[in-house]
């Protein structure tokens, strides 16, 4: 995506207030005249893609609402239509092709698949963990319930099309130096349905689908993780024609936790000791997964040493087992000593050999590393 990007509406040329029926004539009237089949201008093909892209999302309800308030990152931040079964190419190509009578008219009328829909989630850090039932409100289209489906009021039904006579093509003799030959394309006036509607539905004016907004529940499994997204088969938006719904994706953002930290399954935990507790060891209680432990500490414990609790981890999702919860030992110099508490340790100082030579081990970061597994 250049940063220069030339406004959608200034690409097909319409006023921003215009109708979906004013995008649609302008883009088909465009993408005729730049698709690169037919035109052979070097920038043709770049055109074309540019004019696609500002029909996908100015004929998209959704999509034009939310350019209209952010730009192009518009679009993008409202979501729909980016995830797996990307929906907008086949719109596009659809529509271009039914405009050259390329595709069978058939297929223009023939089921189709409705759209992947995506909504994000924010969950804590122990529903990640555990697992977790939640319902949605989740905006889509659906069949509308007045007409049916048909986009006629009802009571009125949609009329033959005049124009081709309910074929939903129109044929047209072109004279070429190799003879003339019969140009059949799609019918303008109906899209290639063969009938249009002459006295819209009131609740859908006509668009045969109208929002509403449904709840869904939602399990999330135990051990799910940041940016996981979960599959809702069928919970998208409707599909026409008989065609079979899309997928509604949720993904999942989990929040921090205060003190766990998560790596793959494992939680890290740290934790601080004073010199006291860590030269002599100690009984420590911990927070874990599962509520406060209590753990013992040996004497001897170096800042940076590991303690593994097996099985405290995260559940491993769709498997059997959990993983570990690591602590890290973080040893503590004291600071702010009275006056007897350094006297204490200069009494101690004096039996002490005295530290000053880089250790030839791995040191501190290396131990760490090796305990992490990175
Ligand atoms: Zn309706
Ligand atoms: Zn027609």
């Amino acid at each position: 995506m250049s940063a220069t990007k030339r406004d959608y509406y200034e690409i097909l040329g319409v006023p921003r207030e215009a109708s979906g029926d004013d995008i649609r004539k302008a883009y088909r009237q465009l993408a005729r005249q730049y698709h690169p089949d037919v035109n052979k201008n070097a920038d043709a093909e770049a055109r074309f893609k540019e004019i696609a892209e500002a029909y996908e999302v100015l004929s998209d309800e959704q999509k034009r609402a939310a350019y209209d308030r952010f730009g192009h990152a518009g679009p993008q931040m409202g979501g729909f239509g980016d995830m797996g079964g990307f929906s907008g190419f086949g719109d596009i190509f659809e529509d271009l092709f039914a405009g050259f009578g390329m595709r069978p008219r058939a297929a223009k009328r023939g089921p189709r698949r409705g759209a992947d829909l995506r909504l994000d989630l924010s969950i804590t850090f122990e529903e990640a963990v555990f697992g977790v039932e939640k319902e949605l409100e989740v905006p889509r289209h659906e069949t509308c319930p007045r007409c049916q489906g048909s986009g006629a009021e009802p009571g009125t039904s949609p009329i033959r099309c005049p124009q081709c006579n309910g074929t939903g093509e129109v044929r047209r003799v072109q004279q070429s130096i190799l003879g003339s030959f019969v140009n059949v394309t799609t019918c303008p006036r109906c899209n290639g349905e063969g009938e249009v509607v002459m006295t819209p539905c009131t609740e859908c004016r006509g668009q045969k689908q109208v929002q509403v907004t449904r709840k869904v529940s939602v399990s999330i499994p135990a051990g799910v993780d940041d940016e996981t997204r979960v599959r809702l088969e069928g919970q998208g938006e409707t599909g026409l024609h008989g065609g079979p719904p899309g997928n509604l994706y949720v993904v999942l953002h989990v929040q921090p936790h205060l003190y766990f930290q998560r790596q793959d399954y494992d939680i890290l935990l740290e934790v601080p000791l004073n010199i006291v507790q860590a030269a002599l060891g100690d009984e420590i209680e911990i927070p874990t997964l599962d509520g406060p432990q209590k753990i013992s500490v040996p004497a001897s414990t170096q800042h940076g040493k590991t303690i593994k609790l097996k099985g405290k981890g995260v559940p491993r999702l769709q498997r059997s087992g959990r993983g570990d919860q690591i602590v890290i030992i973080r040893v503590v110099v004291p600071t702010n000593l009275d006056e007897k508490q350094k006297q204490l340790l200069r009494e101690l100082g004096k039996s002490l050999r005295k530290e000053h030579i880089p250790p030839a081990d791995k040191g501190f970061f290396g131990k760490v590393k090796d305990a992490l597994g990175v």
